[in-house]
């Protein structure tokens, strides 16, 4: 197989609305911002920012079409999503150079976002099993009573940058799936991804208006938490933007699942397999340049494994091959703007002045060729004491932090003080440890010498504590009931009981 194309369009991005492409507004209402490559630093095109008014429009056709794809038979859209499938199958490596072109993750791993993103739509196609109801007979004499799940109507999905392809596939297909219809409003820093699957969603026979694209930011996430059709509201981003979209929904009476960020911790226990737990933490922590809300950014090294994993992991991170995310040889791309290096380089900084061990400073790494890309190298501290601001807060970047415990009781509780709760893992080879760690720990996903437990798509994505605002986790059993509401339906026949009215509250007779 030869080089993967590098995406290199240049034209405006813009909303899609009604199963079209959607101008943004013109004149002195015109709001757009540029999208950067991240590895070369460049603006490569600029994207419309929408707000009331194509917000309104977007909503508007996602209600007008929304009664005849409910009514349409749940098999009969599920075979619109296995078309879409079949399309994303086809078309995986572009979407992935979309997102490798505008986000920065090599291309391998923009790849393996696609094919998770892929494995929902996957399971999209199989809701209809999930959509079946509950069915009493004779509840009472001559009576029957069932249970049904129903769309809500129109729903909207606002996505963060890191995963410009998996975080709306969370959402959409499920919701589609279940009969809704859908506005989505992803990050205005890589916009590209989501105009391209609007596009395979037409072709794969999806009605106009069921899918819908707004580009932009804040004002375009107002505009739609205040519209009075929107019925729920999925989003995934920072906790403080989560939780106040999640108070804002519910102000509005919407339904919101709101998941915001991390900081996860991996346990090496003193038995762990040393090449193994290094391997995973270098993984885990550089790839995709920790720009990864399942990313690990804390090591909790228990007993003396610190002395002997801290050299090693030096080592590794110093050997990192930073560079251009469409070279094949490279581990580690730039990170997504110029104002998330400042943040995390600063990160870097302050982290030093509060007293950790800086072992290896990613500061003031340049690439040749690339010198005005945002790169940052890797950076490892040890000795990070839980009071640290590099500890306590999300550094969302290619900074990995380790703290020495005693013992296990002392690493259960470092992760269960913590505030966030997205994912964790623990790396031992003694099952007893790894079963009590998993039944104690206060995390939503849990790994046992897995690096990264992302849940496949039947099992549901979502975290604990302040990574997560509301009650259901993003796909999986949850989300088909979050995109959807129980009806329970009583049902007699005029011939098969005595008449009468009845003044006590009818009990099964
Ligand atoms: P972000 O919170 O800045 O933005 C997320 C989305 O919200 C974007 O679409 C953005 O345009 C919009 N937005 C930004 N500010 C807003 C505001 N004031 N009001 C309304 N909408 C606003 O997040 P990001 O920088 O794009 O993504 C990184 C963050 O997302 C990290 O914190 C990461 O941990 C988190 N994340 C979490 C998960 C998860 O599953 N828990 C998954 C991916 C990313």
């Amino acid at each position: 197989m030869g080089a993967p194309e590098a995406f290199t369009t240049t034209s405006d991005v813009n909303h899609w609305i009604a199963g079209r492409p959607f101008k943004g507004a013109s004149g002195t209402a015109a709001r757009s911002q540029a999208v950067y490559n991240p590895a070369t630093g460049h603006v490569a095109r600029h994207v419309c920012l929408g707000g009331e008014r194509e917000v309104a429009a977007a909503v508007a056709a996602a209600d007008e079409a929304f009664p005849a794809w409910a009514d349409t038979p749940p098999m009969r859209r599920a075979r619109v999503l296995n078309k879409f499938l079949e399309l994303m199958n086809r078309h995986r490596d572009t979407l992935a150079a979309i997102i490798t072109a505008e986000h920065g993750k090599v291309f391998s791993d923009a790849q393996g976002e696609v094919t998770r993103g892929i494995d929902i739509v996957e399971f999209a196609c199989g809701i209809p099993q999930l959509l079946k109801g509950d069915f009493t007979d004779q509840v009472s004499t001559g009576i029957d009573n069932w249970t049904l799940r129903q769309p809500l109507g129109v729903v909207a999905g606002v996505t963060p940058f890191n995963f410009p392809c998996m975080v709306p596939c969370w959402m959409f297909p499920v919701a589609l799936a279940c009969g809704n219809s859908f506005v989505l409003k992803p990050s205005p820093l890589d916009p590209s991804a989501s105009l391209f699957m609007a596009e395979l969603l037409r072709e794969a026979g999806l009605p106009d208006g069921v899918f819908n694209v707004v580009q932009g930011d804040k004002v375009a996430v107002d505009a739609l938490l205040a519209h009075p059709l929107l019925k729920a509201l999925s989003f995934v981003g920072s906790t403080p933007i989560a939780h106040a979209l999640y108070q804002t929904g519910a102000m509005h009476g919407k339904r919101v699942q709101a998941l915001g960020g991390a900081k996860n911790h991996m346990v090496v226990m003193p038995d762990a397999d040393l090449e193994q737990s290094v391997d995973a933490l270098i993984g885990s922590a550089y790839g995709s340049a920790g720009e990864r809300c399942m990313a690990i950014s804390v090591a909790v090294l228990v007993g003396d494994i610190g002395d002997k994993i801290v050299p090693l992991l030096a080592e590794r991170a110093r050997r990192l091959k930073v560079g251009n995310g469409m070279a094949s040889e490279v581990e580690m791309g730039p990170v997504i703007s110029h104002a998330a290096k400042d943040r995390i380089e600063s990160y870097i900084a302050l982290g030093a002045e509060e007293g950790a061990d800086l072992i290896v400073d990613g500061r003031g790494f340049t690439i040749q060729g690339f010198e005005k890309g945002f790169f940052t190298g890797g950076t490892l501290f040890d000795r990070v004491l839980p009071s640290m601001r590099i500890y306590k807060e999300e550094i969302f970047g290619p900074v990995l932090c380790c703290v020495r415990v005693p013992d296990m009781a002392k690493a259960l509780q470092l992760v269960n003080d913590h505030e966030f709760g997205n994912g964790v893992s623990c790396f031992t080879s003694d099952g007893n440890t790894a079963r009590e760690f998993s039944r104690r720990v206060q995390v939503g996903m849990v790994g046992i010498n897995v690096p990264i437990p992302v849940p496949m798509a039947w099992h549901g994505f979502g975290g604990w504590k302040r990574s997560l605002f509301g009650d259901m986790h993003a796909y999986g059993e949850e989300g088909v009931r979050f995109y959807t509401k129980q009806k329970s339906v009583m049902q007699r026949w005029p011939a098969s009981t005595p008449k009468g009215a009845e003044f006590a509250l009818p009990v099964s007779k």
